[in-house]
């Protein structure tokens, strides 16, 4: 999977214009039925200093990766309706940290609901409980998230996990549920807050990790994105979810450092807000 010059001038070009299209090698083959305007759209909303993925299939079906901090739950909410969004088919909780599983319950209790997969990660905090706690009030039962589960394994259109790959790790970040949506020729990952141990046993367990978008894990922090795992993703595009002036200094320099030595435009819903991602398999349109 070789990436087209056209693709690096593209996202160059885009970096000034900020307009982007990401384009894959026209001549690979697309595993799939495409038919004309079939758009997937990758929402990364701004939560502040969090994380929150909405994506819309071209079918109607959704998925929510993580649900921010429980200060940004009310504009999460009026997002989330603001586009139309009734039922979420899949939910997904990276990590029990209050930055990503926030306002979980809220979105829990307000919409239908369909899978939910989560780590098996042990955390005792009172969001976490609360979380549990409004899951198991409407009845739902919790998927374990972990690598090689498919969410969705369908032809053209897949979302399968490739982390966490161990029991138990001493920090929660690498408990992190890492996610590969994959939608014709175009591909996204979404990393939560995994950091390098998680990132090196993706890499020691051959994850096909090649992607066009790749989610920045732990919101642009040092302790992620190493350069053998940014190498092996080689994304046109990065998306980094923070908030304006964090205490934690998010991005890290370090991180930044790495994305503009490839060359990655880079994306921040500290300064850009919330962002779209359009994609029909073939190309990827920044809204
Ligand atoms: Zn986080
Ligand atoms: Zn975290």
């Amino acid at each position: 999977m070789k990436k087209s010059y056209l693709a690096l001038i593209a996202a160059v070009i885009i970096s000034v214009a900020g307009v982007g299209t990401y384009r894959h090698n026209s001549s690979e083959d697309a595993p799939v039925n495409l038919s004309g305007e079939e758009t997937l759209s990758v929402h990364y909303i701004d939560v502040g200093q969090g994380d929150s993925e909405f994506i819309r299939f071209p079918d109607g079906r959704n998925m929510l990766i993580d649900a921010g901090t429980s200060k940004a739950g009310e504009e999460l909410l009026s997002y989330l309706d603001s586009q139309k969004v009734q039922r979420i088919d899949y939910l997904i909780a990276t990590h029990p940290h209050a930055d990503h599983i926030g306002s979980m319950s809220d979105v829990v209790k307000k919409y239908d609901i369909g899978e939910i997969y989560m780590p098996k990660a042990a955390a005792t905090t009172k969001t976490y409980e609360n979380l549990l706690t409004e899951i198991d009030k409407k009845g739902l039962s919790i998927n374990t998230a972990r690598a090689n589960v498919d969410i969705i394994n369908e032809n053209g259109l897949s979302a399968i996990i490739l982390a966490p790959n161990s029991q138990s790790y001493e920090d929660l970040n690498n408990y992190s549920a890492v996610v590969k949506l994959v939608y014709g020729n175009n591909s996204f990952l979404f990393t939560g807050d995994a950091e390098d141990i998680s990132e090196n046993e993706m890499l020691s367990a051959y994850a096909d990790l090649k992607s066009d978008i790749l989610k920045i894990g732990h919101h642009g922090s040092h302790s992620s994105t190493t350069d053998a795992f940014l190498d092996a993703v080689s994304p046109a595009a990065a998306i980094i979810s923070c908030g304006k002036d964090n205490s934690y200094g998010h991005p890290h320099t370090e991180t930044l450092n790495a994305l503009s030595k490839r060359n990655i435009t880079v994306y921040r819903t500290d300064q850009d807000g919330s962002i779209v991602l359009d994609c029909d398999g073939k190309t990827i349109q920044k809204r």
